[in-house]
């Protein structure tokens, strides 16, 4: 069966079919849209990301030639969706098992970066857990040397999914830390180093030097930003920022069973352009899940 590409021109319709069309034009777009934005304002997605929509709904539709009667409501509903679903996909899916699984040499080694309290020493514990479930095994660098319980926090959470933790005291190098871990990992063939690291409560330059130092040393294969969806628009902000100093390979977006729409996902896609890889869904360890563009954006439109 051939493909039909997208470009290839469009058949030229007969006389008849060219008496009952109409183009489609600006203003019936906008006024839809002005609507649909709303929407999409109140579930929380950034303004500069709602821009983004539009430009990308005109682009398909104004001028575009519908047959008389078409429910252009509908159709501008559709468009937005599509393009909503474009940016959710980024063009290098990331397949985590199937990566971790082909890399020859061991161990694969992920840094997790985000702000205090956005979920990211829970997020690390679920994500051990489902490895670990899917046959990996796993081992967890307590690389935040600097908040005061930090390493206590990741240990529990560790003990409880079953997996080792590497730590130094507080106040050591967090890179020495994670160079330990995978070491220690190499030596025992363990698959996977996760890097917990320090996160704050605002950016500053010292945190973006240690986020860098760490990913110099340790080379990591993926880098993820954990970011709690009932932040708005902060979250998108400090993805951005993380972005600049590191570059963020994929996202983990935190605590979508509180937050009713979850715009930030689109926000968040849209501003870095990484693939959001899982959403977290709870306080339990199995509260994780793969993300999936379909189910969000069926949420989206409530
Ligand atoms: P960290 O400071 O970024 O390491 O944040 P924590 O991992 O300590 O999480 C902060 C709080 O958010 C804890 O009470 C977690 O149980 C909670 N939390 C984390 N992820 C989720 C989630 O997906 N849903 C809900 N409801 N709570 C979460």
């Amino acid at each position: 069966e051939k493909k039909v590409e997208k470009t290839e021109p469009e058949k030229k319709p007969g006389l008849m079919e060219r008496l009952l069309q109409v183009e489609i034009k600006e203003k019936d777009v906008e006024e839809a849209l002005d609507e649909l934005e709303l929407e999409l304002l109140e579930a929380d997605v950034a303004l500069e990301t709602v821009e983004a929509l539009r430009e990308k709904i005109k682009e398909k539709l104004v001028g575009k030639k519908v047959r008389i009667g078409t429910n252009k409501g509908k159709l501008i509903e559709e468009a937005l969706r599509e393009a909503i679903l474009e940016i959710l996909t980024p063009e290098k899916k990331i397949d985590l098992l199937e990566m971790i699984r082909s890399k020859e040499e061991k161990p694969f080694v992920i840094v997790f970066v985000g702000f205090n309290g956005s979920g990211k020493t829970t997020t690390i514990a679920k994500l051990a857990n489902w490895l670990r479930k899917n046959g990996l095994s796993v081992v967890i660098a307590a690389s935040d040397t600097f908040r005061a319980g930090a390493i206590e926090q990741i240990e529990e959470h560790a003990k409880r999914v079953g997996v080792k933790v590497i730590k130094h005291d507080y106040g050591a190098d967090p890179a020495a830390v994670a160079y330990d871990a995978i070491q220690h990992a190499k030596a025992r063939g363990v698959d996977v180093v996760l890097v917990d690291t320090a996160g704050r409560n605002e950016l500053n330059r010292n945190l973006m030097d240690e986020m860098k130092k760490i990913v110099r040393v340790t080379k990591p294969d993926l880098v993820i930003f954990v970011g709690d969806s009932l932040s708005g628009n902060a979250v998108v902000e400090q993805a951005k920022q993380f972005n600049e100093a590191v570059r963020i390979d994929g996202v983990i977006l935190t605590k979508l069973d509180a937050d009713a729409r979850g715009g930030a996902a689109l926000s968040i896609s849209h501003a870095i352009g990484a693939p959001i890889l899982f959403v977290g869904v709870g306080q339990g360890y199995d509260d994780l899940k793969p993300f999936d563009e379909k189910w969000f954006v069926d949420r989206i439109f409530g």
